[in-house]
């Protein structure tokens, strides 16, 4: 590799890190530098710009090295592409950080690798670059590692001493699309790395619970990612994928991130992209499991029963209450939280603050107008002190009526 300045592999290394989704920050414990060190996760907590495609950007979000020596057909940084390579070292990317949080840019580093030489000797540098900051700069900002799941245990669990959040990419939704894009990898060892990283966080908190000095592990937990449309795998089958993730593993999150054509790409891949709305529907269903109740096969069943693809015109809960019509209406005054927590276009919010104001009054539909932005799509599905929606639940353009008007997009 030829020598090439810090910015010119900025440059590289920070573009080729803009495929990953999985960098928002969340949830980790508290740490300020009150005692020394640089860096806080508390008071104003990490805050976060979003790029105008939605990616997260407040970390410093780079690869190590876009070199591996796999060659994954989806990724442009696989073997076999002619991209632009280049490498950091440890004290390169440990120095960056340091520079970049003193000038108040980043509040925390997310870093991911390829392969380099070997699993082990890749997640050797990633953890020197984490030890190197918390243990020589006392560095107490936010850290995601990116972890590979064919490395020793010992290394990983290296890792999680340093890191807030520890994440394994699942890569694909499918076994089967895995083992047609990434033959190298291998979905049980991904899930294995996983299990060992759930134990692991478990423990951690479980020792912190009885003493408080017990070491911290990745409080930040763990996530992954999935790319949607770079295989056949539908939204049925990526719900059902997440699901189990969820279940098994106690992950953080899973992110969806829609497929980007490549240069230079396998011919094995589709030619464009899916429609970022599927990501967004992704995204929505996701809610819908981890804060309304909805069981998977319930979100899975929003979909369209030939497809198993979720409708991109409207959002899944809508969808949902419209295959599921008998349901409704609820009534907004006796109906119980989970009952509300159906009623598209009502947020956990709005069902909450529903609640309180109940105990004091009977609701109408001028308070439920307060507290959601689009009343059209909420009033088939309730029943308020003066609002009864009679047959409207049951016409036959139900979906018509409630569906968003459909916008000519801002062409520039
Ligand atoms: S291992 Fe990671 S970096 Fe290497 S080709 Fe596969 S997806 Fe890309």
């Amino acid at each position: 590799m030829a020598r090439m300045d810090l910015s010119s592999k900025l440059a590289i290394l920070a573009d080729a890190a803009k495929y990953d989704a999985s960098c928002a920050s969340s949830g980790t414990a508290k740490r300020n530098a009150r005692a020394g060190g640089i860096g806080s996760t508390e008071g104003k907590g990490i805050c976060h710009a979003y790029a105008p495609d939605g990616r997260c950007i407040s970390l410093l979000k780079i690869l190590l090295t876009n070199a591996c020596v796999f060659d994954c057909h989806y990724c442009i940084n696989r073997k076999s592409s002619n991209v632009r390579r280049a490498r950091f070292t440890p004290e390169e990317v440990v120095r960056l950080t340091l520079d970049f949080y003193r000038r108040n840019y980043i509040e925390g580093l997310f870093l991911s690798s390829g392969i380099i030489r070997s699993p082990d000797y890749t997640m050797e540098q990633i953890v020197r670059v984490a030890q190197s900051l918390r243990e020589e700069h006392g560095f107490r900002g936010y850290l995601h590692l990116k972890t590979i799941p064919d490395a020793d245990p010992d290394l990983v669990h290296q890792a999680g001493r340093f890191a807030d959040r520890l994440s394994i990419n699942v890569e694909l939704p499918t076994a089967a699309g895995l083992k047609r894009l990434a033959p190298e990898k291998s979905p049980a060892r991904i899930e294995g790395a996983m299990g060992r990283l759930r134990h692991a966080i478990d423990d951690a908190g479980d020792a912190k619970r009885r003493y408080k000095s017990a070491p911290i592990f990745a409080p930040a937990g763990q996530s992954t990612q999935m790319i949607v449309g770079a295989d056949a795998a539908t939204d049925g089958d990526i719900i059902t994928r997440a699901a189990a993730l969820y279940g098994r593993h106690a992950l953080r999150r899973v992110y969806y991130s829609a497929f980007s054509p490549i240069p230079d790409a396998s011919a094995v891949l589709p030619l464009r992209r899916p429609p970022l709305m599927r990501e967004h529907r992704l995204y929505q269903s996701d809610w819908l499991m981890r804060f309304y109740g909805y069981a998977p096969a319930e979100v899975a069943a929003a979909a369209d029963p030939v497809t198993a693809m979720l409708p991109l015109d409207i959002d899944p809960k809508l969808a949902w209450a419209l295959r599921h019509r008998a349901l409704f209406p609820a009534d907004v005054n006796r109906a119980p939280r989970e009952a509300l927590l159906r009623v598209p276009g009502l947020g956990v919010k709005a069902v909450d603050a529903m609640l309180a104001a109940r105990r004091q009054r009977r609701l109408r539909l001028a308070d439920v107008a307060r507290l959601t932005a689009s009343l059209a799509k909420v009033r088939p599905f309730l029943i308020a002190e003066d609002w009864r929606p009679l047959a409207l639940a049951d016409r036959a353009d139900l979906r018509a009526l409630v569906a968003p008007r459909a916008e000519q997009l801002e062409l520039f």
